[in-house]
């Protein structure tokens, strides 16, 4: 089947580059259109007929967590002394986002234009640098009317090159009846039909046949199970320790000379979650070398959902586990006058796309945890080839620290979701209150 699954999700990451001299290859470079649909995991296209996603598929950052900064949904900095939350005015502190350089920013950089529509972090100056064409983040904008600012950028005298569209959907919906519900079947039918007006609209404008179309996601979804909870009160007080960031990666930050106290009560209370110091977090996590990670780390197994009590809103889908769970893996279809028609891979990893989209554009990647090699046949030979960038060091140095700012990216977008779970529903800084994401869902629910 000719989707391309995307391994380690937690990896997330991509975009972004460098700002290094651009040479002869910023010539020769190609228009391209990144999608996310928040949480698309890449079996839900088996599911319900997806005609639109079909169609694409016969047509046709890298930086992990720990190396662009953006930890998870809820952070708390050390250095900073400050805190971080996607329902906060704090995202708009570029701070927090600075570990990194999004590619739009590497991009203008190298002479190119680029356009974000809703794309996580594209309305903050991140070095100082907004895209070309953005739009202050409005969880109300219709998906449509995203498509056509779009059109409209990459159209014209001075048109884009590289552009970012975001959708919140399925992940919301993911989260609220549980990926297994029957209730996502009309969920998923509605993305295609989504994606569906996007590939009308290019083609429309003419843009279909000359632009790189890549949609994908930041995630998977499992199920959960009310059965399947775990409540940390039971084993260690409350007044040891603060609870930064939630389920299903909960990061614990012990208060003063408690660390192996918190470590000693949690380490073998219960076989349905991991519990790690930083240091001792697995490698193929790529979760560790960075302050915003907490000193403890509390990480669940498959469907268990971690509480402090049993208090408050339950989730019956979420994202955030282990990279290894293909539940957590998430679509990949691309296609384009660069892209190999009619060819499936197994899978692939999330850091991977940042070369693959510098390559397309024809920009200098910045250091990252990716690999264009690891991609390249998705392209047609003709690709432009570039310079092999320098690997991002994962050692534990300052020097590995300053690395990190140099170079990085952004994901931004990806990031936020794309790093680790998010739990919550995200509450986004306008309010939400886009019924359209939901019509479908509730049209169904009224049947039942
Ligand atoms: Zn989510």
């Amino acid at each position: 089947m000719p989707v391309i699954v995307m391994n380690k999700t937690r990896l997330v990451s991509c975009l972004l580059a460098l700002l290094l001299p651009l040479s002869s290859w910023q010539e020769e470079h190609s228009k391209l259109l990144l999608v996310s649909f928040d949480g698309f995991r890449w079996d839900y296209v088996n599911r319900v007929p997806t005609p639109n996603f079909r169609a694409l598929m016969e047509e046709v950052t890298g930086l992990h967590a720990e190396s662009h900064g953006i930890v998870a949904n809820e952070m708390y900095d050390p250095v900073l002394n400050r805190s971080f939350s996607m329902e906060g005015s704090e995202v708009y502190d570029s701070r927090w986002w600075e570990e990194a350089v999004p590619l739009w920013v590497t991009s203008q950089k190298a002479g190119r234009r680029s356009g974000a529509a809703m794309w996580p972090g594209s309305d903050v100056a991140i070095g100082g640098v907004y895209p070309t064409h953005y739009v202050p983040y409005n969880a109300s904008m219709p998906f449509e009317v995203r498509v056509e600012n779009l059109i409209n950028w990459f159209s014209g005298n001075e048109a884009i090159d590289f552009g970012v569209l975001y959708w919140e959907e399925p992940d919301e919906s993911g989260h609220n009846v549980g990926p297994e519900s029957p209730l996502m079947d009309v969920v998923i039918k509605d993305i295609d039909i989504k994606l569906g007006f996007l590939r009308d609209e290019l083609k429309r404008a003419g843009l279909y046949d000359s632009i790189n179309l890549i949609v994908t996601s930041d995630h998977g979804m499992t199920q959960l199970s009310h059965d399947k909870v775990i409540e940390l009160d039971t084993y260690v007080s409350q007044d040891l320790y603060t609870w930064i960031d939630k389920s299903p990666v909960v990061g614990i930050l012990p208060r003063e000379g408690k660390l192996d106290e918190v470590y000693n009560l949690l380490k073998n209370a219960n076989p349905n979650m991991a519990v790690y110091k930083r240091d001792d977090i697995p490698d193929y996590l790529h979760y560790k070398h960075n302050v915003r990670i907490m000193p403890i780390i509390i990480e669940v197994k498959e469907a268990w959902t971690l509480v402090q009590n049993k208090t408050g809103y339950f989730m019956l889908g979420n994202h955030g586990y282990s990279n290894q769970l293909r539940s957590m893996h998430p679509v990949f279809v691309a296609r384009g006058p660069l892209f190999r028609a009619g060819y499936t891979k197994s899978s692939m990893r999330s850091v991977d796309l940042y070369p693959l989209m510098c390559s397309i554009l024809g920009i200098q990647p910045r250091p990252n945890n990716g690999s264009l090699g690891n991609v390249r046949d998705l392209l047609v030979e003709t690709c432009t080839t570039m310079p092999t960038p320098t690997p991002v060091s994962r050692e534990p140095s300052y020097a590995w620290a300053v690395g990190s700012l140099l170079g990085t990216a952004l994901v931004i977008g990806f990031l936020i979701s794309f790093v680790k779970q998010v739990t919550e529903r995200r509450q986004l800084p306008l309010p939400l209150s886009n019924k359209e994401i939901f019509k479908p869902l509730l049209q169904d629910e009224l049947r039942l």
